[in-house]
């Protein structure tokens, strides 16, 4: 028998916003109180800092756009939820197997 974990976040449990290199795994956390919507054009529409590899991420494209809006509505549904009775989480795949 296999079993599959699964894990509910909450809104309010996401601390930063995590960028890391798809090619040699350096990475920047964001945390989201720290204004990662306003944050988020220039890591986004740069490159590595360490490898120099492009996030080919135009700026004010509709991808780019998407990023932004991303992390403005992890800042704005952490805020708005905090404290209500309506509770609304992710659900996401756990690592391993039970
Ligand atoms: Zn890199």
């Amino acid at each position: 028998m296999t079993a599959e974990s699964k894990w509910l976040i909450d809104p309010e449990d996401i601390l930063a916003v995590r960028f890391e290199c798809g090619n040699c795994r350096a990475a920047v956390s964001v945390p989201i109180k720290a204004g990662i919507s306003t944050q988020v054009n220039g890591i986004a529409a740069g490159s590595c800092r360490f490898c120099k590899t492009p996030w080919e991420i135009t700026p004010n494209s509709a991808e780019h756009k998407a990023l932004q809006q991303f992390a403005a509505g992890i800042e704005e549904i952490a805020a708005t939820m905090a404290g209500r009775p309506l509770k609304v989480r992710l659900e996401v795949r756990g690592e391993g197997k039970l």
